[in-house]
This record gives structure tokens, C-alpha cells and sequence, in this order.
């Protein structure tokens, strides 16, 4: 394939790795320098230049530079120290490279479907060169600086950037779609890369949703994952409710974030020594997220035993305008409504209800205030505390805060990443970063891998119950509730193999014959950074054989 725009190119590239008998059997000897470099020595010169970068705005475009000049050695780089280089690729970094992504556009990485494609889904689909897809990432924006309730909006290319970071099925399509802006400043920027128009809702949008998710699957099968990030709220549930049942489908947003989330309360039950239903929680915030996060855990507490009328009683929510109990609430928020007096504030929120765990989704910066963290502190041995907006700069309260506040005994969790913490008294802490990173890759690869139709919501919290085993005693002490991130491969493999073995247990997988080492049938499918051999099958006859005649 010739084509500047074909994503292939990178894919098979090897730059100075390719031996002489490729570079002649390829017609490209002559156009690389006279060297031949392993993988390794590439990583190694790779890295020097990328330690000479200013800032992290700079590592990230240059780390992006890489994946369009060479996959393979991109992954091989991030997959030599993710810990270094999730920040960069992922969020926070990436937060801030939406927010330019006019300028720091380089490439195109995905398949950009608009409203005026409607009828011609499966044609714009043709364009995408692999044949071969297992997951459709499916995000509404294609411009990325959109900032929805001042969330700047991750982009997708990093969400697939992280799908093979983690192990993931080989082949992945990402869309995106152009239908969602708001941003007056933007469109009126010249540097803008978008459709120059406002958001479009009603039937035209619900027709090109149906269109692609009808499209997707008559082109790539109906085992196809599609996975949805970014849709604004109102549509977010819709969808989901829409097509959870008919298409292999979830919400990254909603689901994704649940299962992190409660991946990291599970962890917190073994420092407290409790049930999920002996807690008592307050959201700040009342959106996909904390939506998501709420169902799982009534799902944990129910399976523990408790009635689900019960366990919705021990979750109260507060959003832009108090505490929900009020009328005139959406129907998400309807369930989460219980009989109390109207308070607006969450300190009198905190104070009136004394939970034993606050989570912040709202991405209010600072709304975990002194005055709620020492509340928090006063009535509970070990406050949970989970400041889940990002980016950074919209947590609840920073971890030192939560540590400091709570001499030591909170337990914090936070969306995006922040530094190790030592109190005056020398006690270090590492905050534990709830990243969805943990969940979708492996989420993907379980449920394409035995070839699923569609996701019920038990496989989160199995994939939240995969992911809080995996956290060590050593962990626990540190202050992590989850495992170390440079470890998420094999938390994604395993939790991939859980999610199979539970699939063929509950005859919810497809593909037949069962295979009888699940742990192996996974690894075979994941991506590999190990180039591939490009010189031509060559070989010759005996002489006599080819003697000319
Ligand atoms: P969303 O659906 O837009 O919901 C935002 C919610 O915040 C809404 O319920 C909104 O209230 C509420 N809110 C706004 N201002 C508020 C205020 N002053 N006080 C209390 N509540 C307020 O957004 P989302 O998808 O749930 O995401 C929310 C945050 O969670 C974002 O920062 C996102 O980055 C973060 N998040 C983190 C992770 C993770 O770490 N793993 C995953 C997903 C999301 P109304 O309903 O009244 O508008």
C-alpha cells in the first residue's frame, strides 16, 4: 500500500532493523543509512533524544511521532516503562495535547465519519485497510480540545495507543465521529481541523449511530467489540441501553470507570477489614460516571447479600445543584433520590451523612476540601477517599492533601496520576491512580478473544474483582489499590482469561472448539512488538534439478 495516509505503513516499518536481504527484496536499500540496528539499540537512541525534550507537551509529540514512523518500536518503548510513559501518552499529557490538537495533529489515526456520510458508512469503511478488526473504538469527537463541563476530552488514538500497550487483540479501527461540538471558540479557530458546525442531535444523530453500529458489524462480524468513550451524558445511556443486548458493546465512560473504581473500593475492604455494604457513600457528582460506579457497587453489595432497595439507600449523590433528592431529576438520577431535607452544599452533605467513603466525579477542582477531609478523618478510622476527575488539575483534593489531612490514614485513590507522598514522620504513601487503563484492554481481549455477543454487566465486576486480587498485601501498605501500572499487561491477560473462562462456564462464548488452555489461546492473540520477517521465502532446487534443458 502506497498511500501517505495508509496506517499500514507504520505498522510495518522497521527503520534501520531491516536486514540487507529486505532492504533489496523491498526495493528500499539505498534510502536507509548504511547500519543495521536491533530493536533494543533503537529503543536506546530513541530514549536519548527523548530525554533532551523540554517538556511534556514535547515528549508527547515526539512519542507520537514514533508511532507514525514505527509502531512496533513505539509500543516497544512504551512497554519498556509504562509507569514513565503512561503519563505522557495517556492522560495527563494527553489532556493538554486535545487541547492543541489543531497544532499537534500530525497524522491521521482513525477513520472520521461526519453526518454528511450518513447512507455511506459501509463505503467510508472500505478506506480502513485491515480486514481483520476485533475492536471499534467509537468516539464522538474528532476535535479533540472540546471541553465539555471544562473536561478536556481524551483523545482516541491514546486509547488505542493504551489497548496495545496492555495486551490487546492485533487488530483494532478506531472512528470517530463529528458530531459533537459546542466550543464557539473553536470553530471560530482557524486552526481547527473539524466540521465548522454545532452539535447535532435528534434523529439524524440516533440514524448515523444505528447506521455504523449496523455497518461495523456487517463488515468486521457481529463479534466485533465497539466500544464507546466520549458520548455526552444524555446520549451515553441512551446508547448503552439501546445496544447493550443487540451488539458486543460497552461504555467505556460509564462501565470502564465502574470497574476501576470498584476495583479500588474492593482493595480498600481489605485495609478496613469490612463488606462493601457496611459503607456508606457519597458521589460528588451525578454523571456517567458516578452512575456506573453506583450500579457496580450495588451489584458488590447485593451479592453479599443485601436487597437492592438496601443497598441504594447507602449511596447518596450531589450534583451541580445539591444533594439529589429533589424533583424533576432524570431518571438515572430518580433512583439515586432519597427522603431528606435539601442541602446544597457537600461539607454539610459530608457532615449530615458521615459516609465512610466520598468519591468525586464532577471534576470540581478542590471540592474535597480541608474542612471535608478532617470530617471525613474524624468519624472514620480509615476514610476511603477517591478524587477521580481529571486531569490533575481538576482532582477533588491532591493526595498529599488527603494523606496529610488524614495523618496518614486515608485511602486515596485519584484519576490521574500523582507523585509518591512522605509525611513529616517519614511514612511514604503511593497514591493509586484509578485509570480505566486497567479495564478495557483486558475487557476487550476477554470478550473478543471467545468471541461474545454481547457484555452483561456481571463481567465488570468480575473484571473489578480480577483486578483488587492482584493487589499484594506489599501494595496495600504502600497506600496502591491497585496493582503497579508497569504491571498492567499481565493484569489485562489475566483478567482477559477470567473473563473467557467465565464466558464458556456461562455458554456466553461462540467460538467452538473451546480451547482447552485459555491462558495460551489468549497470549496467542495479543500484539506483539517483535518485528516481522519481510525477506521472500527463498530457496533453491538440486542442480541437476534446475539444470536448463
Ligand atoms: P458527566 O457525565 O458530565 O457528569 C458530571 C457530573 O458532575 C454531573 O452530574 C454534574 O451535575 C456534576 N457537577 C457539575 N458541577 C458540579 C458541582 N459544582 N457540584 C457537584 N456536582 C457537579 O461527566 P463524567 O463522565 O461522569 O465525568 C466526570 C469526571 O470524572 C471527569 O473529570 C472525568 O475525567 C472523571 N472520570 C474519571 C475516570 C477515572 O479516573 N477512571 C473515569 C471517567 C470519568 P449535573 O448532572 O447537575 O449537570
Amino acid at each position: 500500500c502506497g498511500s501517505v495516509y495508509c496506517p499500514i505503513i507504520a505498522t510495518k516499518s522497521k527503520g534501520m532493523a531491516f536486514s540487507l536481504e529486505e532492504r533489496l527484496q523491498l526495493g528500499i536499500h539505498g534510502l536507509l543509512p548504511p547500519c543495521f540496528l536491533s530493536q533494543d539499540v533503537q529503543v536506546l537512541r530513541f530514549l536519548r533524544n527523548y530525554e533532551l525534550k523540554k517538556d511534556d507537551l514535547d515528549r508527547y509529540v515526539f512519542l507520537m511521532g514514533l508511532q507514525d514512523r514505527n509502531e512496533k518500536l513505539f509500543y516497544r518503548v512504551l512497554t519498556s516503562d509504562i509507569e514513565r510513559f503512561m503519563p505522557i501518552a495517556y492522560t495527563p499529557t494527553v489532556g493538554l495535547a486535545c487541547q492543541q490538537y489543531g497544532l499537534t495533529f500530525r497524522r491521521p489515526r482513525g477513520l472520521f465519519i461526519t453526518i454528511h456520510d450518513r447512507s455511506h458508512i459501509s463505503t467510508l469503511l472500505q478506506s480502513w485497510p485491515e480486514k481483520d478488526i476485533r475492536v471499534s473504538f467509537a468516539h464522538s469527537q474528532l476535535h479533540h480540545p472540546v471541553l465539555l463541563h471544562n473536561v478536556p476530552e481524551l483523545s482516541l488514538s491514546d486509547k488505542l495507543t493504551l489497548s496495545r500497550v496492555s495486551p490487546i487483540p492485533k487488530t483494532l479501527i478506531p472512528n470517530l465521529y463529528d458530531l459533537h461540538h459546542e466550543n464557539n471558540e473553536l470553530l471560530k479557530d482557524p486552526l481547527y481541523i473539524g466540521l465548522r458546525h454545532k452539535r447535532i442531535r435528534g434523529q439524524a444523530y440516533d440514524e448515523l449511530l444505528d447506521e455504523f453500529m449496523k455497518a461495523i458489524t456487517d463488515r468486521y462480524g457481529v463479534n466485533c467489540l465497539i466500544q464507546f468513550e466520549d458520548f455526552a451524558n444524555i446520549n451515553a445511556f441512551r446508547l448503552l441501553s439501546k445496544y447493550r443486548n443487540k451488539y458486543l458493546t460497552f461504555n467505556d465512560d460509564i462501565q470502564g470507570t465502574a470497574a476501576v473504581a470498584v476495583a479500588g473500593l474492593l482493595a480498600a475492604l481489605c485495609i478496613t477489614k469490612s463488606k462493601m455494604c457496611n459503607h456508606t457513600i457519597v458521589f460528588q457528582g451525578a454523571g456517567e460516571a458516578a452512575m456506573g460506579i453506583a450500579e457496580l457497587i450495588i451489584m458488590a453489595m447485593k451479592k453479599e447479600g443485601l436487597p437492592r432497595e438496601q443497598c441504594i439507600k447507602k449511596i447518596w449523590m450531589v450534583d451541580s445543584k445539591g444533594l439529589i433528592g429533589r424533583d424533576h431529576l432524570t431518571h438515572e438520577k430518580e433512583r439515586f433520590a432519597h427522603e431528606h431535607a435539601q442541602m446544597k452544599k457537600l461539607e454539610d452533605v459530608v457532615k449530615e451523612l458521615k459516609p465512610t467513603a466520598i468519591i468525586g466525579v464532577a471534576a470540581i477542582t478542590g471540592a474535597f476540601t480541608e474542612e471535608i477531609i478532617k470530617a471525613m478523618a474524624s468519624f472514620n478510622e480509615r476514610p476511603i477517599i477517591f478524587a477521580l476527575s481529571n486531569p490533575t488539575s481538576k482532582a477533588e483534593c491532591t493526595a498529599e492533601q488527603c494523606y496529610t489531612l488524614t495523618e496518614g490514614r486515608g485511602i486515596f485513590a485519584s484519576g490521574s496520576p500523582f507523585d509518591l507522598v512522605t509525611l513529616p514522620d517519614g511514612r511514604k504513601f503511593y497514591p493509586g491512580q484509578g485509570n480505566n487503563a486497567y479495564v478495557f484492554p483486558g475487557v476487550g481481549l476477554g470478550v473478543t478473544a471467545c468471541a461474545m455477543r454481547h457484555i452483561p454487566e456481571n463481567i465488570f465486576l468480575i473484571t473489578a474483582e480480577a483486578i483488587a486480587e492482584l493487589v499484594t498485601e506489599k501494595d496495600l501498605a504502600e497506600g496502591r489499590l491497585y496493582p503497579p501500572l508497569n504491571s498492567i499487561r499481565e493484569v489485562s491477560i489475566k483478567l482477559a482469561v477470567k473473563i473467557v473462562e467465565y464466558a464458556y462456564k456461562n455458554k456466553m462464548a461462540t467460538l467452538h472448539p473451546e480451547p482447552h488452555d485459555k491462558e495460551a489461546f489468549v497470549h496467542s492473540l495479543i500484539f506483539s512488538t517483535d518485528y516481522e520477517e519481510f525477506a521472500v521465502d527463498s530457496y533453491s532446487w538440486p542442480e541437476n534439478a534446475m539444470a536448463v534443458q
